[in-house]
């Protein structure tokens, strides 16, 4: 095994900041093969990226956690997606049903530190259940979302996952996206045109009024403070633990490095 830090990553994403999002994926299916997934919430950029492997047909999975009380639409966009882009989804599901969570620990977002227990239960929790199978995630992550995504790194490093974040987006501003979606008819999520810029548990999530920024309908009934739910560690990371650890030859691959072990 060998360690990489978030260090070398950085450095080698200041070299891929001219890569348009197909080579960034490209990249990463060369890379990792077999052990890479995307993880998707069935937003619109989900779905652009997943439009993408589609085109590039790559066989690459998409991951999508159910928490239980996603809306229906959500639903119903992951189904198309697997259907009409021939690609397979694989849906994570929390331990405790929404029921029996709240019989056990009360209704626990309608508070803060609730809401923190709770995305961990239903989102964090699923994706740590498979921890091992995959070694890099393409994301969907983007700059031109603002706020805590405004400087997103097209690669990161996930300790708690120990795995490769990628976020193939991260550079897509807003007019490419709509172009893009525009060009090639993408399957978008139907709650964007309801006023939903970003989506997720229908317990927490609301449309957003113009002028208001784009995570304002998340956790609205808990104040701006909680706009994220630490799915993706580079929203909450204070960048202090920084490194993973992943086989030597892999670690080469992603450095574009090659290493003679034999002394
Ligand atoms: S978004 Fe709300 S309902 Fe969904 S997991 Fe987080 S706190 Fe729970």
């Amino acid at each position: 095994m060998a360690v990489l830090t978030q260090q070398q990553l950085s450095k080698l994403a200041k070299t891929f900041e001219d890569r348009t999002p197909e080579e960034l994926i490209h990249w990463a299916a060369e890379t990792f093969g077999n052990r890479l997934a995307a993880l998707s919430a069935m937003q619109q950029s989900g779905s652009v990226v997943a439009h993408m492997i589609s085109r590039l047909k790559l066989d690459i999975p998409i991951l999508f956690v159910d928490t239980g009380v996603m809306f229906q639409e959500t639903l119903e966009t992951r189904d198309r997606i697997a259907q009409e882009y021939g690609l397979s989804v694989r849906t994570l599901t929390p331990k405790l049903s929404m029921q029996e969570q709240t019989e056990k620990y009360g209704v626990l977002y309608l508070s803060a530190e609730g809401q923190k227990m709770c995305c961990h239960m239903r989102k964090v929790e699923p994706l740590l259940e498979i921890k091992g199978e995959y070694d890099a995630f393409l994301g969907s992550l983007r700059r031109a979302d603002g706020g805590r995504r405004g400087d997103c790194p097209i690669l990161a490093i996930d300790v708690e996952m120990n795995t490769v974040r990628i976020n193939p987006l991260a550079n897509f501003t807003d007019e490419q996206m709509d172009a893009y979606l525009k060009e090639h008819h993408v399957i978008v999520n139907p709650l964007h045109a309801q006023g939903f810029s970003t989506i997720g548990c229908n317990r927490c999530t609301t449309p957003v009024l113009p002028g208001e920024p784009k995570r304002a309908g998340r956790w609205r009934h808990l104040g701006p403070w909680s706009q994220y739910c630490g799915i993706n560690p580079t929203d909450i990371d204070d960048g202090s633990s920084t490194a993973i650890e992943l086989s030597a030859d892999l670690v080469d691959r992603i450095l574009g490095q090659k290493t003679d072990y034999i002394i």
